[in-house]
């Protein structure tokens, strides 16, 4: 599958600058063979390539021995990696001198890549490994820094070399939740569009339409994905690019993450519950049925003519939630000033029955879970190790974990029960 990215270069009514700054996309069977030869046409002398031991095997060595000239390697032990303020510091003591860096590898090996390539000012090229999460081709990581998990500034790869047979033998859970990432797209852009509806906070449908798009392309393709098929495969990579493409146009995650994420995030932090042993994707998903069902009891009680709560700021309570000094002060800081004075009640008032709407026609979250069962992700809570009895208390919280304005942010508004 060729990737043509001229017609995302194209001018746009919206008025948003979009910026593609990923110059090829390779995703086709073999697509590894071609990598050497770039390298050389680009005229890098000194790749060095960075892996961890499962991705090394599963592509890394293969790659090596494509390579005419000597490739250092900076080899992690996946045992218990993270993207993390301290995988990045063992990964940089080990780097030899550079001029280009190879992410061979999944969503962490790409974060730790993609941050070090920033840090460094040195391109990085993606070789991912399994279609495992959306994030390969975008401008920003996603670390967690001394425990508060962040999206930092970093750089998007100058190309991308994925290879569908790699994808396709890659393990069947890291594809299912690639499968779990993108589905989370549901509630990304109904946060998005919400706010737009809202505040006015600016929108672009081109975007939100290549989200949608990439959802339709897999959707189609449920129960290859649950089978490990190579095209199915192949169509979900495809998917996760899209998706990271429009992030990089709107230069943030706006178009790829909403409420669900901000679960996932909030389960990461380990505030109100112990480590979960899921991966990003798959707490993705389990956030996204939680969000569907809030967003559907929320419309219900719209349609019904819910009046406005009493919400006078961010909830201090909930906040103290985060105990450790240095998290809760980061906090803070996200949520100073709070989104939600932003919004004019009046207003809210005003477009009740368009956000009802909207999120009427949104899958309801019996069939988000169906479509994540077909493709083999897990789906409650529970199936990530997580008590179900958190589900209020997550979804009072995790607004509060970013600064972005969500429906689950703006439910705190309606008269509405969030338990
Ligand atoms: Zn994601
Ligand atoms: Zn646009």
């Amino acid at each position: 599958m060729k990737f043509q990215l001229d017609p995302f270069k194209a001018p746009c009514g919206c008025g948003i600058p979009h910026t593609v700054s990923v110059e090829e996309i390779v995703l086709e069977p073999d697509a590894l063979l071609a990598l050497p030869g770039w390298v050389e046409k680009r005229g890098f002398h000194q790749p060095v390539m960075l892996c961890d031991h499962n991705t090394r095997a599963a592509a890394g060595d293969r790659l090596l021995a494509l390579f005419d000239c000597p490739v250092e390697v900076v080899c992690l032990d996946p045992q218990g990696l993270h993207a993390d303020e301290k995988a990045v510091a063992l990964a940089e003591s080990q780097l030899p001198e550079a001029d280009l860096l190879l992410a061979v590898g999944s969503g962490t090996i790409h974060d730790i890549t993609r941050y070090l390539a920033a840090k460094k000012g040195i391109p990085f090229v993606s070789v991912p490994t399994a279609a495992s999460v959306d994030g390969f081709v975008s401008t920003v990581a996603a670390m967690t820094w001394y425990g508060y998990k962040k999206t930092l500034p970093a750089v998007a790869p100058i190309a991308v070399f994925a290879d569908s047979r790699v994808l396709a033998a890659a393990p069947r859970r890291l594809t299912a939740s690639g499968f779990a990432d993108l589905l989370g797209k549901i509630t990304a852009l109904a946060d998005w569009r919400a706010s737009h509806l809202v505040t006015g906070e600016p929108v672009c449908d081109r975007i939100c339409q290549m989200e949608e798009d990439a959802m339709d392309a897999v959707c189609r393709q449920l129960s290859g994905i649950g089978a490990g098929d190579p095209d199915a495969c192949e169509a979900l990579m495809y998917g996760l690019l899209l998706s990271g493409l429009a992030m990089q146009m709107m230069g943030n995650s706006r178009p790829a993450s909403g409420a669900e994420h901000h679960f996932s995030h909030l389960w990461e932090m380990e505030v109100i519950n112990p480590h979960v042993d899921a991966l990003h994707g798959e707490k993705v998903g389990v956030g996204l049925v939680l969000a569907l069902a809030y967003y559907h009891r929320l419309a219900d009680a719209l349609s019904a003519g819910v009046g406005l709560s009493g919400y006078d700021g961010v909830e201090k309570e909930l906040l103290d939630r985060f105990e450790a000094p240095d998290v809760r002060r980061q906090v803070e800081e996200e949520n100073t000033p709070d989104p939600l004075a932003a919004v004019d009640r009046e207003k809210l008032l005003a477009v009740r029955e368009e956000l009802a709407a909207l999120l009427h026609a949104l899958p309801t979250g019996e069939e988000a879970a169906g479509m994540l069962r077909q493709a083999g992700a897990p789906v409650t809570m529970a199936d990530i190790g997580l008590d179900e009895g958190l589900a209020g208390l997550s979804a009072r919280l995790s607004p509060y974990v970013r600064a972005r304005l969500t429906v689950m942010r703006l439910a705190k508004l309606w008269d509405f029960p969030l338990a």
